[in-house]
């Protein structure tokens, strides 16, 4: 079934042109520029292909395959996991005050987080991925649920909506992935309503990222160190370590003065946290220390940036 609701629809716009799309047999079609996407199982494709950059389009092919074989938690079980429960709490603290209008989370993945705001809130919810492995897991996860949400493959730097339409707008460790932030920045703002809300977390320049994050080559974005860190990662190792795809990491100031130049104001920063599994470490007086380590603001690796358009 390929019908999109009609308040869905309404928020759609071609990610070419941002003309009105009409569905057509299967596509749906952009009113200006005639140009058509494909709706797969009820998912609109609005990605122009040969408009991504070539980091974003390696990206998304390694976070495709990521999100295939990726195993989804049982009915009920999001809420309860100790890293998405951290960072729900985290969103609902940050939304607007009163009525959050559509909820947006740019770069959802499987939907996990989406998928509590729903159940939380009961208010539209729309995810955005470049990857239609993500958009499919959440769809499933939904569906699983109950509950009511639609999910859009597309492009951050390219968003495929009307103007302002949006309340509230979460983008959790996913701006830090294109070189130029500004472009998914000001297209956050275009899309987010007067007195609407933005919340996002990235990865700030602590000891942690300069270290630990080097391995899979972060780029701290630091007049010296940005070209030296590119020039490694990318020249020298030809990203073949780079398992996150392209991803930076920024100071507050740095970070905020994208949200400024776009238009955003009323900043407030603080510390991502969040409860970190430790995979990696065998003994749990081990995986607390490394906890504790973290929690140092001089090693803290995420920071989260709040901030309203007037
Ligand atoms: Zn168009």
């Amino acid at each position: 079934m390929n019908t999109i609701p009609l308040k869905y629809l309404e928020l759609l716009a071609c990610p070419k042109c941002f003309g009105t799309l009409q569905p057509h047999q299967d596509d749906l079609v952009c009113k200006k520029c005639q140009r058509t996407y494909p709706v797969v199982d009820g998912i609109p494709i609005l990605l122009v292909k040969e408009d991504l950059d070539a980091s974003t389009q390696t990206s998304a092919n390694s976070w495709d395959q990521f999100w295939d074989h990726w195993g989804m938690h049982k009915e009920g079980e999001v809420e309860k996991h100790p890293y998405y429960s951290k960072v729900l709490e985290h969103i609902r603290a940050h939304g607007p005050e009163g009525d959050w209008g559509v909820f947006l989370e740019l770069g959802c993945g499987n939907g996990a987080l989406s998928l509590g705001v729903a159940k939380s809130r009961q208010v539209p919810v729309v995810g955005i991925d470049f990857s239609l492995g993500a958009c499919r897991g959440a769809k499933k996860y939904f569906e699983q649920e109950g509950v009511d949400g639609f999910f859009v493959v597309g492009d951050i730097q390219r968003l495929p909506f009307k103007e302002k339409v949006f309340g509230y707008i979460f983008a959790g460790g996913s701006l830090e992935h294109f070189t130029d932030t500004s472009v998914g920045v000001n297209e956050a703002y275009r899309v987010c309503q007067e007195e609407g809300k933005i919340y996002a977390s990235v990865p700030g320049i602590t000891l942690t990222t300069l270290t630990v994050y080097q391995t899979w080559g972060n780029i701290p974005e630091l007049p010296l160190l940005r070209p030296l860190a590119e020039w490694f990662h990318i020249k020298v190792l030809k990203s073949r370590h780079m398992k996150y795809g392209y991803e930076k990491s920024f100071t507050h100031k740095g970070f905020a003065k994208y949200f400024a130049r776009a238009g955003f104001g009323d900043f407030r920063f603080g510390l991502f946290d969040y409860n970190r599994e430790m995979h990696l470490l065998p003994f749990a007086w081990m995986k607390k220390t490394a906890n504790w380590i973290l929690s140092i603001p001089l090693f803290w690796p995420m920071f989260y940036l709040d901030a309203k358009r007037d």
